[in-house]
């Protein structure tokens, strides 16, 4: 069994878990109302709206969802610097839903603090197929080793990229040369800088955020 092959059926598997945890719309059933509820839909939604997280020294650091952040501010470990206009109720109170939040102590950030996985190579490579330039759901994509395992190359991220199915099989179990392919660049650790270009990407639905990103 080839390489390609074995990943194609890694991330099948992935696309199948993907559209399980699709939130079903309110709509779709009147007469099964007890099932949608609107409220609960609107809250599930809301906490996972991105958070953005700034080191104690106010350095954008990462970004999370609204209930990983009420937990860091729960906690006491982290505080709020600008909120959202919501609030999410329980059954004894309401609380202000964060936008961004700060760390109380300074956390020392190592250079590569991703783990190298499907998501985050799709991530650094923008979802696009690194041969062909196209852009895909993460379902249409697959990791192409750029040094095949077969010749030796290592699964890294300098050696795994973003690939459709169709670059994928026609590359086979060759290099980029040998196929004549091109990369659209050379494939890099994700490293912080790419973490704040994403974060201004996502940054630029969120007007709050805009102080900590572009200075
Ligand atoms: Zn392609």
């Amino acid at each position: 069994m080839s390489a390609t092959r074995k990943e194609g059926v890694y991330s099948r598997r992935f696309a199948a878990s993907d559209a399980a945890s699709s939130v079903a719309s309110p709509n779709d059933s009147p007469a099964d109302s007890r099932f949608h509820n609107p409220a609960a839909l609107r809250r599930a939604s809301l906490m996972q709206e991105p958070v953005l997280v700034l080191n104690a020294t106010y350095e954008p650091i990462n970004v999370t969802a609204v209930r990983r952040a009420m937990v860091l501010l729960l906690k006491g470990v982290a505080q709020a610097e600008e909120m959202h206009n919501a609030e999410v109720h329980s059954a004894a109170s309401a609380h202000k839903v964060p936008s961004v939040i700060r760390l109380l102590a300074y956390r020392h950030i190592p250079q590569q603090s991703r783990a190298l996985s499907r998501k985050n190579i799709l991530l650094r490579d923008r979802n696009t197929c690194q041969f062909c330039g196209r852009i895909f759901p993460s379902s249409e994509l697959t990791l192409d080793h750029v040094v095949p395992r077969s010749r030796g190359g290592r699964s890294s991220w300098e050696n795994l990229v973003a690939c459709c199915y169709r670059c994928n099989n026609s590359k086979g179990d060759r290099t980029p040369e040998e196929a004549g392919f091109k990369l659209a660049r050379r494939p890099r650790p994700f490293t912080l800088h790419t973490s704040r270009q994403l974060m201004r990407m996502i940054g630029h639905r969120d007007e709050r955020w805009r102080k900590y990103l572009f200075y």
